[in-house]
Order: structure tokens, then sequence, then C-alpha cells
């Protein structure tokens, strides 16, 4: 179902189609975005692509023209990203830095440090990997204590960040540091600082997970000195603008776009047409299956919807704000539900894994599955994101702490 978009968006979802036809390489169209997670193009593959939404400015849709962007409104947004989507266009490398780190640098950025950082990250030049959580400071982000001493002409840290994403490829690090330890309440004396990953005093570490990825790194910190222009927003009132980056994050999460999970749910219906029942039919014969999918899809189609008139606020200039964890949440917890149901569909075929003489997308299969446990983790657990929905939308009593919000 697709509620009639107005005639300028029916023009503009022409405009992207075309541009995807005649601009984008086979290499990098059709790929199963919603459930395999096997090699997607390489990035030597991906720049002509990333170069030519960079010229047209569609690389960073939310930025305005003036830094790059698109200064596109909610709807055009979506309709960009479904028909890449649709396109079976994998996610642009950056993104922490052009989806998460731009809009922040852009409302409370310097224009010194909008004019340092913005070009390079756009060119993604500039890779950047998030330094919030620590061994001791995950659910809980307000009790973070990596140190930041305030010296002269800017800070010194001492410390370790944990699950740092893609720490391994980064050049820049935007994290969270301690810089008023006596300051109270624990959310006050925190800043928000950008860090050079190759300064001296900084040894990233890898985390192999089990589905085998090598995506996280813990991050040591021995005094490793970050000017003083480094620092975003006022000193000590990082926290602010680290709750708004999460929104940024909880927004363009990609496993939290209702396109790529409704690519999921094809996915799962194809795999069920093709798999025997045993009884000479296929899986796809069974109504309560079939019932199944539908349940998804209405679900898919129900948060497109609701993501889509949220969207709306951050045309008007505000940074996404509580409201965006129901997407994380309710994103997070349906593609779940696919991949469990795709694992169901494929039977003991969903407990392949690398090197089993199937089908690529069936031997991913299990691997996915065990991947795909992360979703109701990063960006705040789905218990944190329930108590904080509880507390900041619904308004129910605050039984507990909730704190990463
Ligand atoms: C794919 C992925 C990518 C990530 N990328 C990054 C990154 O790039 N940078 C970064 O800084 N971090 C990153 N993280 C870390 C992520 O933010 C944390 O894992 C997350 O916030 C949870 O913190 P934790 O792992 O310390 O778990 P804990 O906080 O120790 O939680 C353990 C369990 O206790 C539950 N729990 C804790 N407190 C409460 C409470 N008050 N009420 C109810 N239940 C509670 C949690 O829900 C969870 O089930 C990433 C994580 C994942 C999975």
């Amino acid at each position: 179902m697709h509620l009639a978009e107005a005639p300028e968006y029916v023009r503009f979802r022409a405009e992207v189609r075309e541009w995807i036809e005649t601009t984008v390489p086979p290499s990098i169209k059709g790929w199963r975005l919603g459930i395999v997670t096997g090699p997607g193009p390489t990035p030597q593959q991906m720049k002509p692509l990333e170069d030519a939404l960079a010229v047209k400015g569609w690389l960073a849709p939310l930025w305005p023209k003036a830094y790059g962007g698109a200064e596109f409104d909610a709807q055009r947004l979506v309709i960009l990203e479904e028909e890449m989507v649709l396109a079976g266009i994998p996610p642009y490398r950056n993104l922490n830095g052009i989806n998460m780190l731009g809009p922040i640098l852009i409302r409370w950025g310097t224009e010194e440090q909008r004019a340092r950082f913005l070009g390079p990250t756009l060119r993604r030049e500039m890779l950047w990997s998030q330094g919030y959580s620590e061994p001791g400071a995950g659910s809980d982000l307000a009790s973070l204590a990596l140190r930041g001493e305030v010296v002269e002409g800017g800070f010194v840290l001492n410390g370790q960040k944990i699950w740092n994403s893609r720490a391994h490829f980064a050049d820049y690090l935007f994290l969270l540091a301690r810089t008023d330890p006596q300051a109270r309440p624990r959310q006050k004396g925190i800043s928000f600082l950008l860090v050079d990953r190759r300064s001296p005093g900084i040894v990233v570490r890898p985390l192999i997970t089990m589905d085998g990825f090598h995506h996280f790194n813990q991050t040591f910190f021995e005094n490793v000195f970050v000017p003083r222009q480094n620092l975003v927003g006022p000193l000590n009132e990082g926290w602010t603008i680290a709750k708004a980056l999460l929104g940024y994050e909880r927004l363009t999460l990609h496993f939290a776009n209702p396109v790529v999970i409704a690519d999921a749910i094809a996915h799962v219906r194809q795999a069920a047409r093709e798999t025997g029942d045993g009884l000479g039919g296929v899986l796809w014969d069974d109504p309560g299956l079939r019932r199944r999918v539908a349940r998804l899809e209405l679900d898919a189609e129900a948060m497109r919807q609701t993501r889509l008139r949220y969207l709306s606020v951050l045309r008007r200039g505000e940074p996404p704000g509580p409201a965006t964890m129901i997407f994380k949440l309710y994103g997070g917890e349906l593609f779940q539900r696919v991949v469990e149901l795709h694992a169901q569909v494929l039977g003991p075929c969903g407990a392949l894994w690398d090197g089993a003489p199937f089908r690529h997308d069936i031997v991913e299969a299990g691997k996915h599955d065990a991947h795909i446990r992360h979703l109701t983790i990063g960006g705040g657990t789905s218990e944190i994101h329930r108590n904080i929905i509880a507390k900041r939308i619904l308004e129910l009593p605050d039984e507990g702490r909730a704190a990463r919000a």
C-alpha cells in the first residue's frame, strides 16, 4: 500500500528512478539489503556512486545546500531512501559522519569547525566512529568515566571506550569525555569532543563477535591531547548534544528503514515459495504462514507512515527528540521477527554457516540470524527504549533510572 503522493513528489520519485537507472552502475544495484550479511560492493566500487550523489547534494539530504546538502523535506528524504533500497543499493560509507555528526556540527559547531570537518566528511576523506560506550557505561551512559582533563589549549584524555563500530577504519572519533568530575547531576560535566584517531596515545583493538565479523573495537586513551578548538558546544554541556546525536542515529539506522524491512519480508515470501513442505507442495501453501507474512507487511507499512509523519519535524529544524526511540525500538524488533521467520522457513538450512555448499543467501541465513541480535542492543537496548518512552512520551511515573536518552 502506498498512500497517494502529491504531484511534485510523484515527479521527484520519477527523477530519482531515472537518475538511478542512468547513473548507478549495475555492480552496485540489485543487492538484497534486508536479509544478507555477506560482503557488499567494495569502497572503490561505491566511490563513483557516492561522488555522483555528492555532486547532486543527495549524499547528505538533510544538510543545508550551503554545506553541500539538499535541504530535503521529509517526503523527499523518504522517497530517495526508498528508491535506493528498491534498486538494491547498499548504504553509503561514512553515515556516522554524514547522518549523525553532520547535523550536530551544523547546529552546534563553530563556523571554523564546519569549514574544517563538513567538506572532508562529505567527500568521505574523513571517516568517523562514535565513542560513547564504556565498559561501565552503556545503558547508563551518564556514568561514563573517560577523563578529559582541561589543560592549556585543550584537553588530555585518559580512559577507555568500547563497542566502537568501524573505529579501525575511522580517521576521527566523536566522543564524550568527563571534563568536570565534580559536577552534579552526572549529566553535567560531560563534553563532546572531536578526536583525531591517529593522535599519540590512542590504541584501537578489535572485538570479534559471534557472527565472525570485525565490526567492533575497544579504544584506549593514554594522555591523548585534544585541542580546544575540537570541543563542540559549550564546555561541560555535551549531554544535550550527545542526546540529539542519538536521535539522528536512531532515525537514520539502516535496519530501522521500513523499506529495508519490506525487502527482508519479500525475501521470506520468496523462500517460502521455493521451499517444499514435504507434502508435495511448498510452504507458501500454508495460510497460517501467509497470514504471518501479511502481518509483518502491515506492520512495516504502518511504521513507514508513522516515520514519514515524524520526519516532518526535522524539516522545521528541530533536532529529533525522544519519539525517534519508537522507530528504533519498533524497527529493531520487527526486523528480528522477520529474520526469525526466515530462519524457520529455511528449517535446518537456516542454521547453515559459511562454506556450506548451498546458495549464498541460504548459507548466510544462520549467520544473519546471529548478526541480527544486535538490532535490539545497538543505539540503546529495547529495555532502555521502553523505559524512556514510558517516561518521556507516555509520561508514566518514573520508578527507576533509565539513562541512554
Ligand atoms: C551493533 C552495535 C553497534 C554499536 N556501536 C557503538 C558505537 O559505535 N559506539 C558506541 O559508543 N557504542 C556502540 N554500541 C554500544 C551500545 O550503545 C551499547 O551496547 C548499548 O547502549 C548497551 O550497553 P551495554 O552493552 O553496556 O549493556 P548494559 O547497559 O550493561 O545492559 C545489559 C542488559 O541490562 C539491561 N538494562 C540495563 N539497564 C537497565 C534498566 N535501567 N532497565 C531495564 N533493563 C536494563 C539492558 O537492556 C541489557 O539487556 C553498539 C552496540 C551494538 C550492538
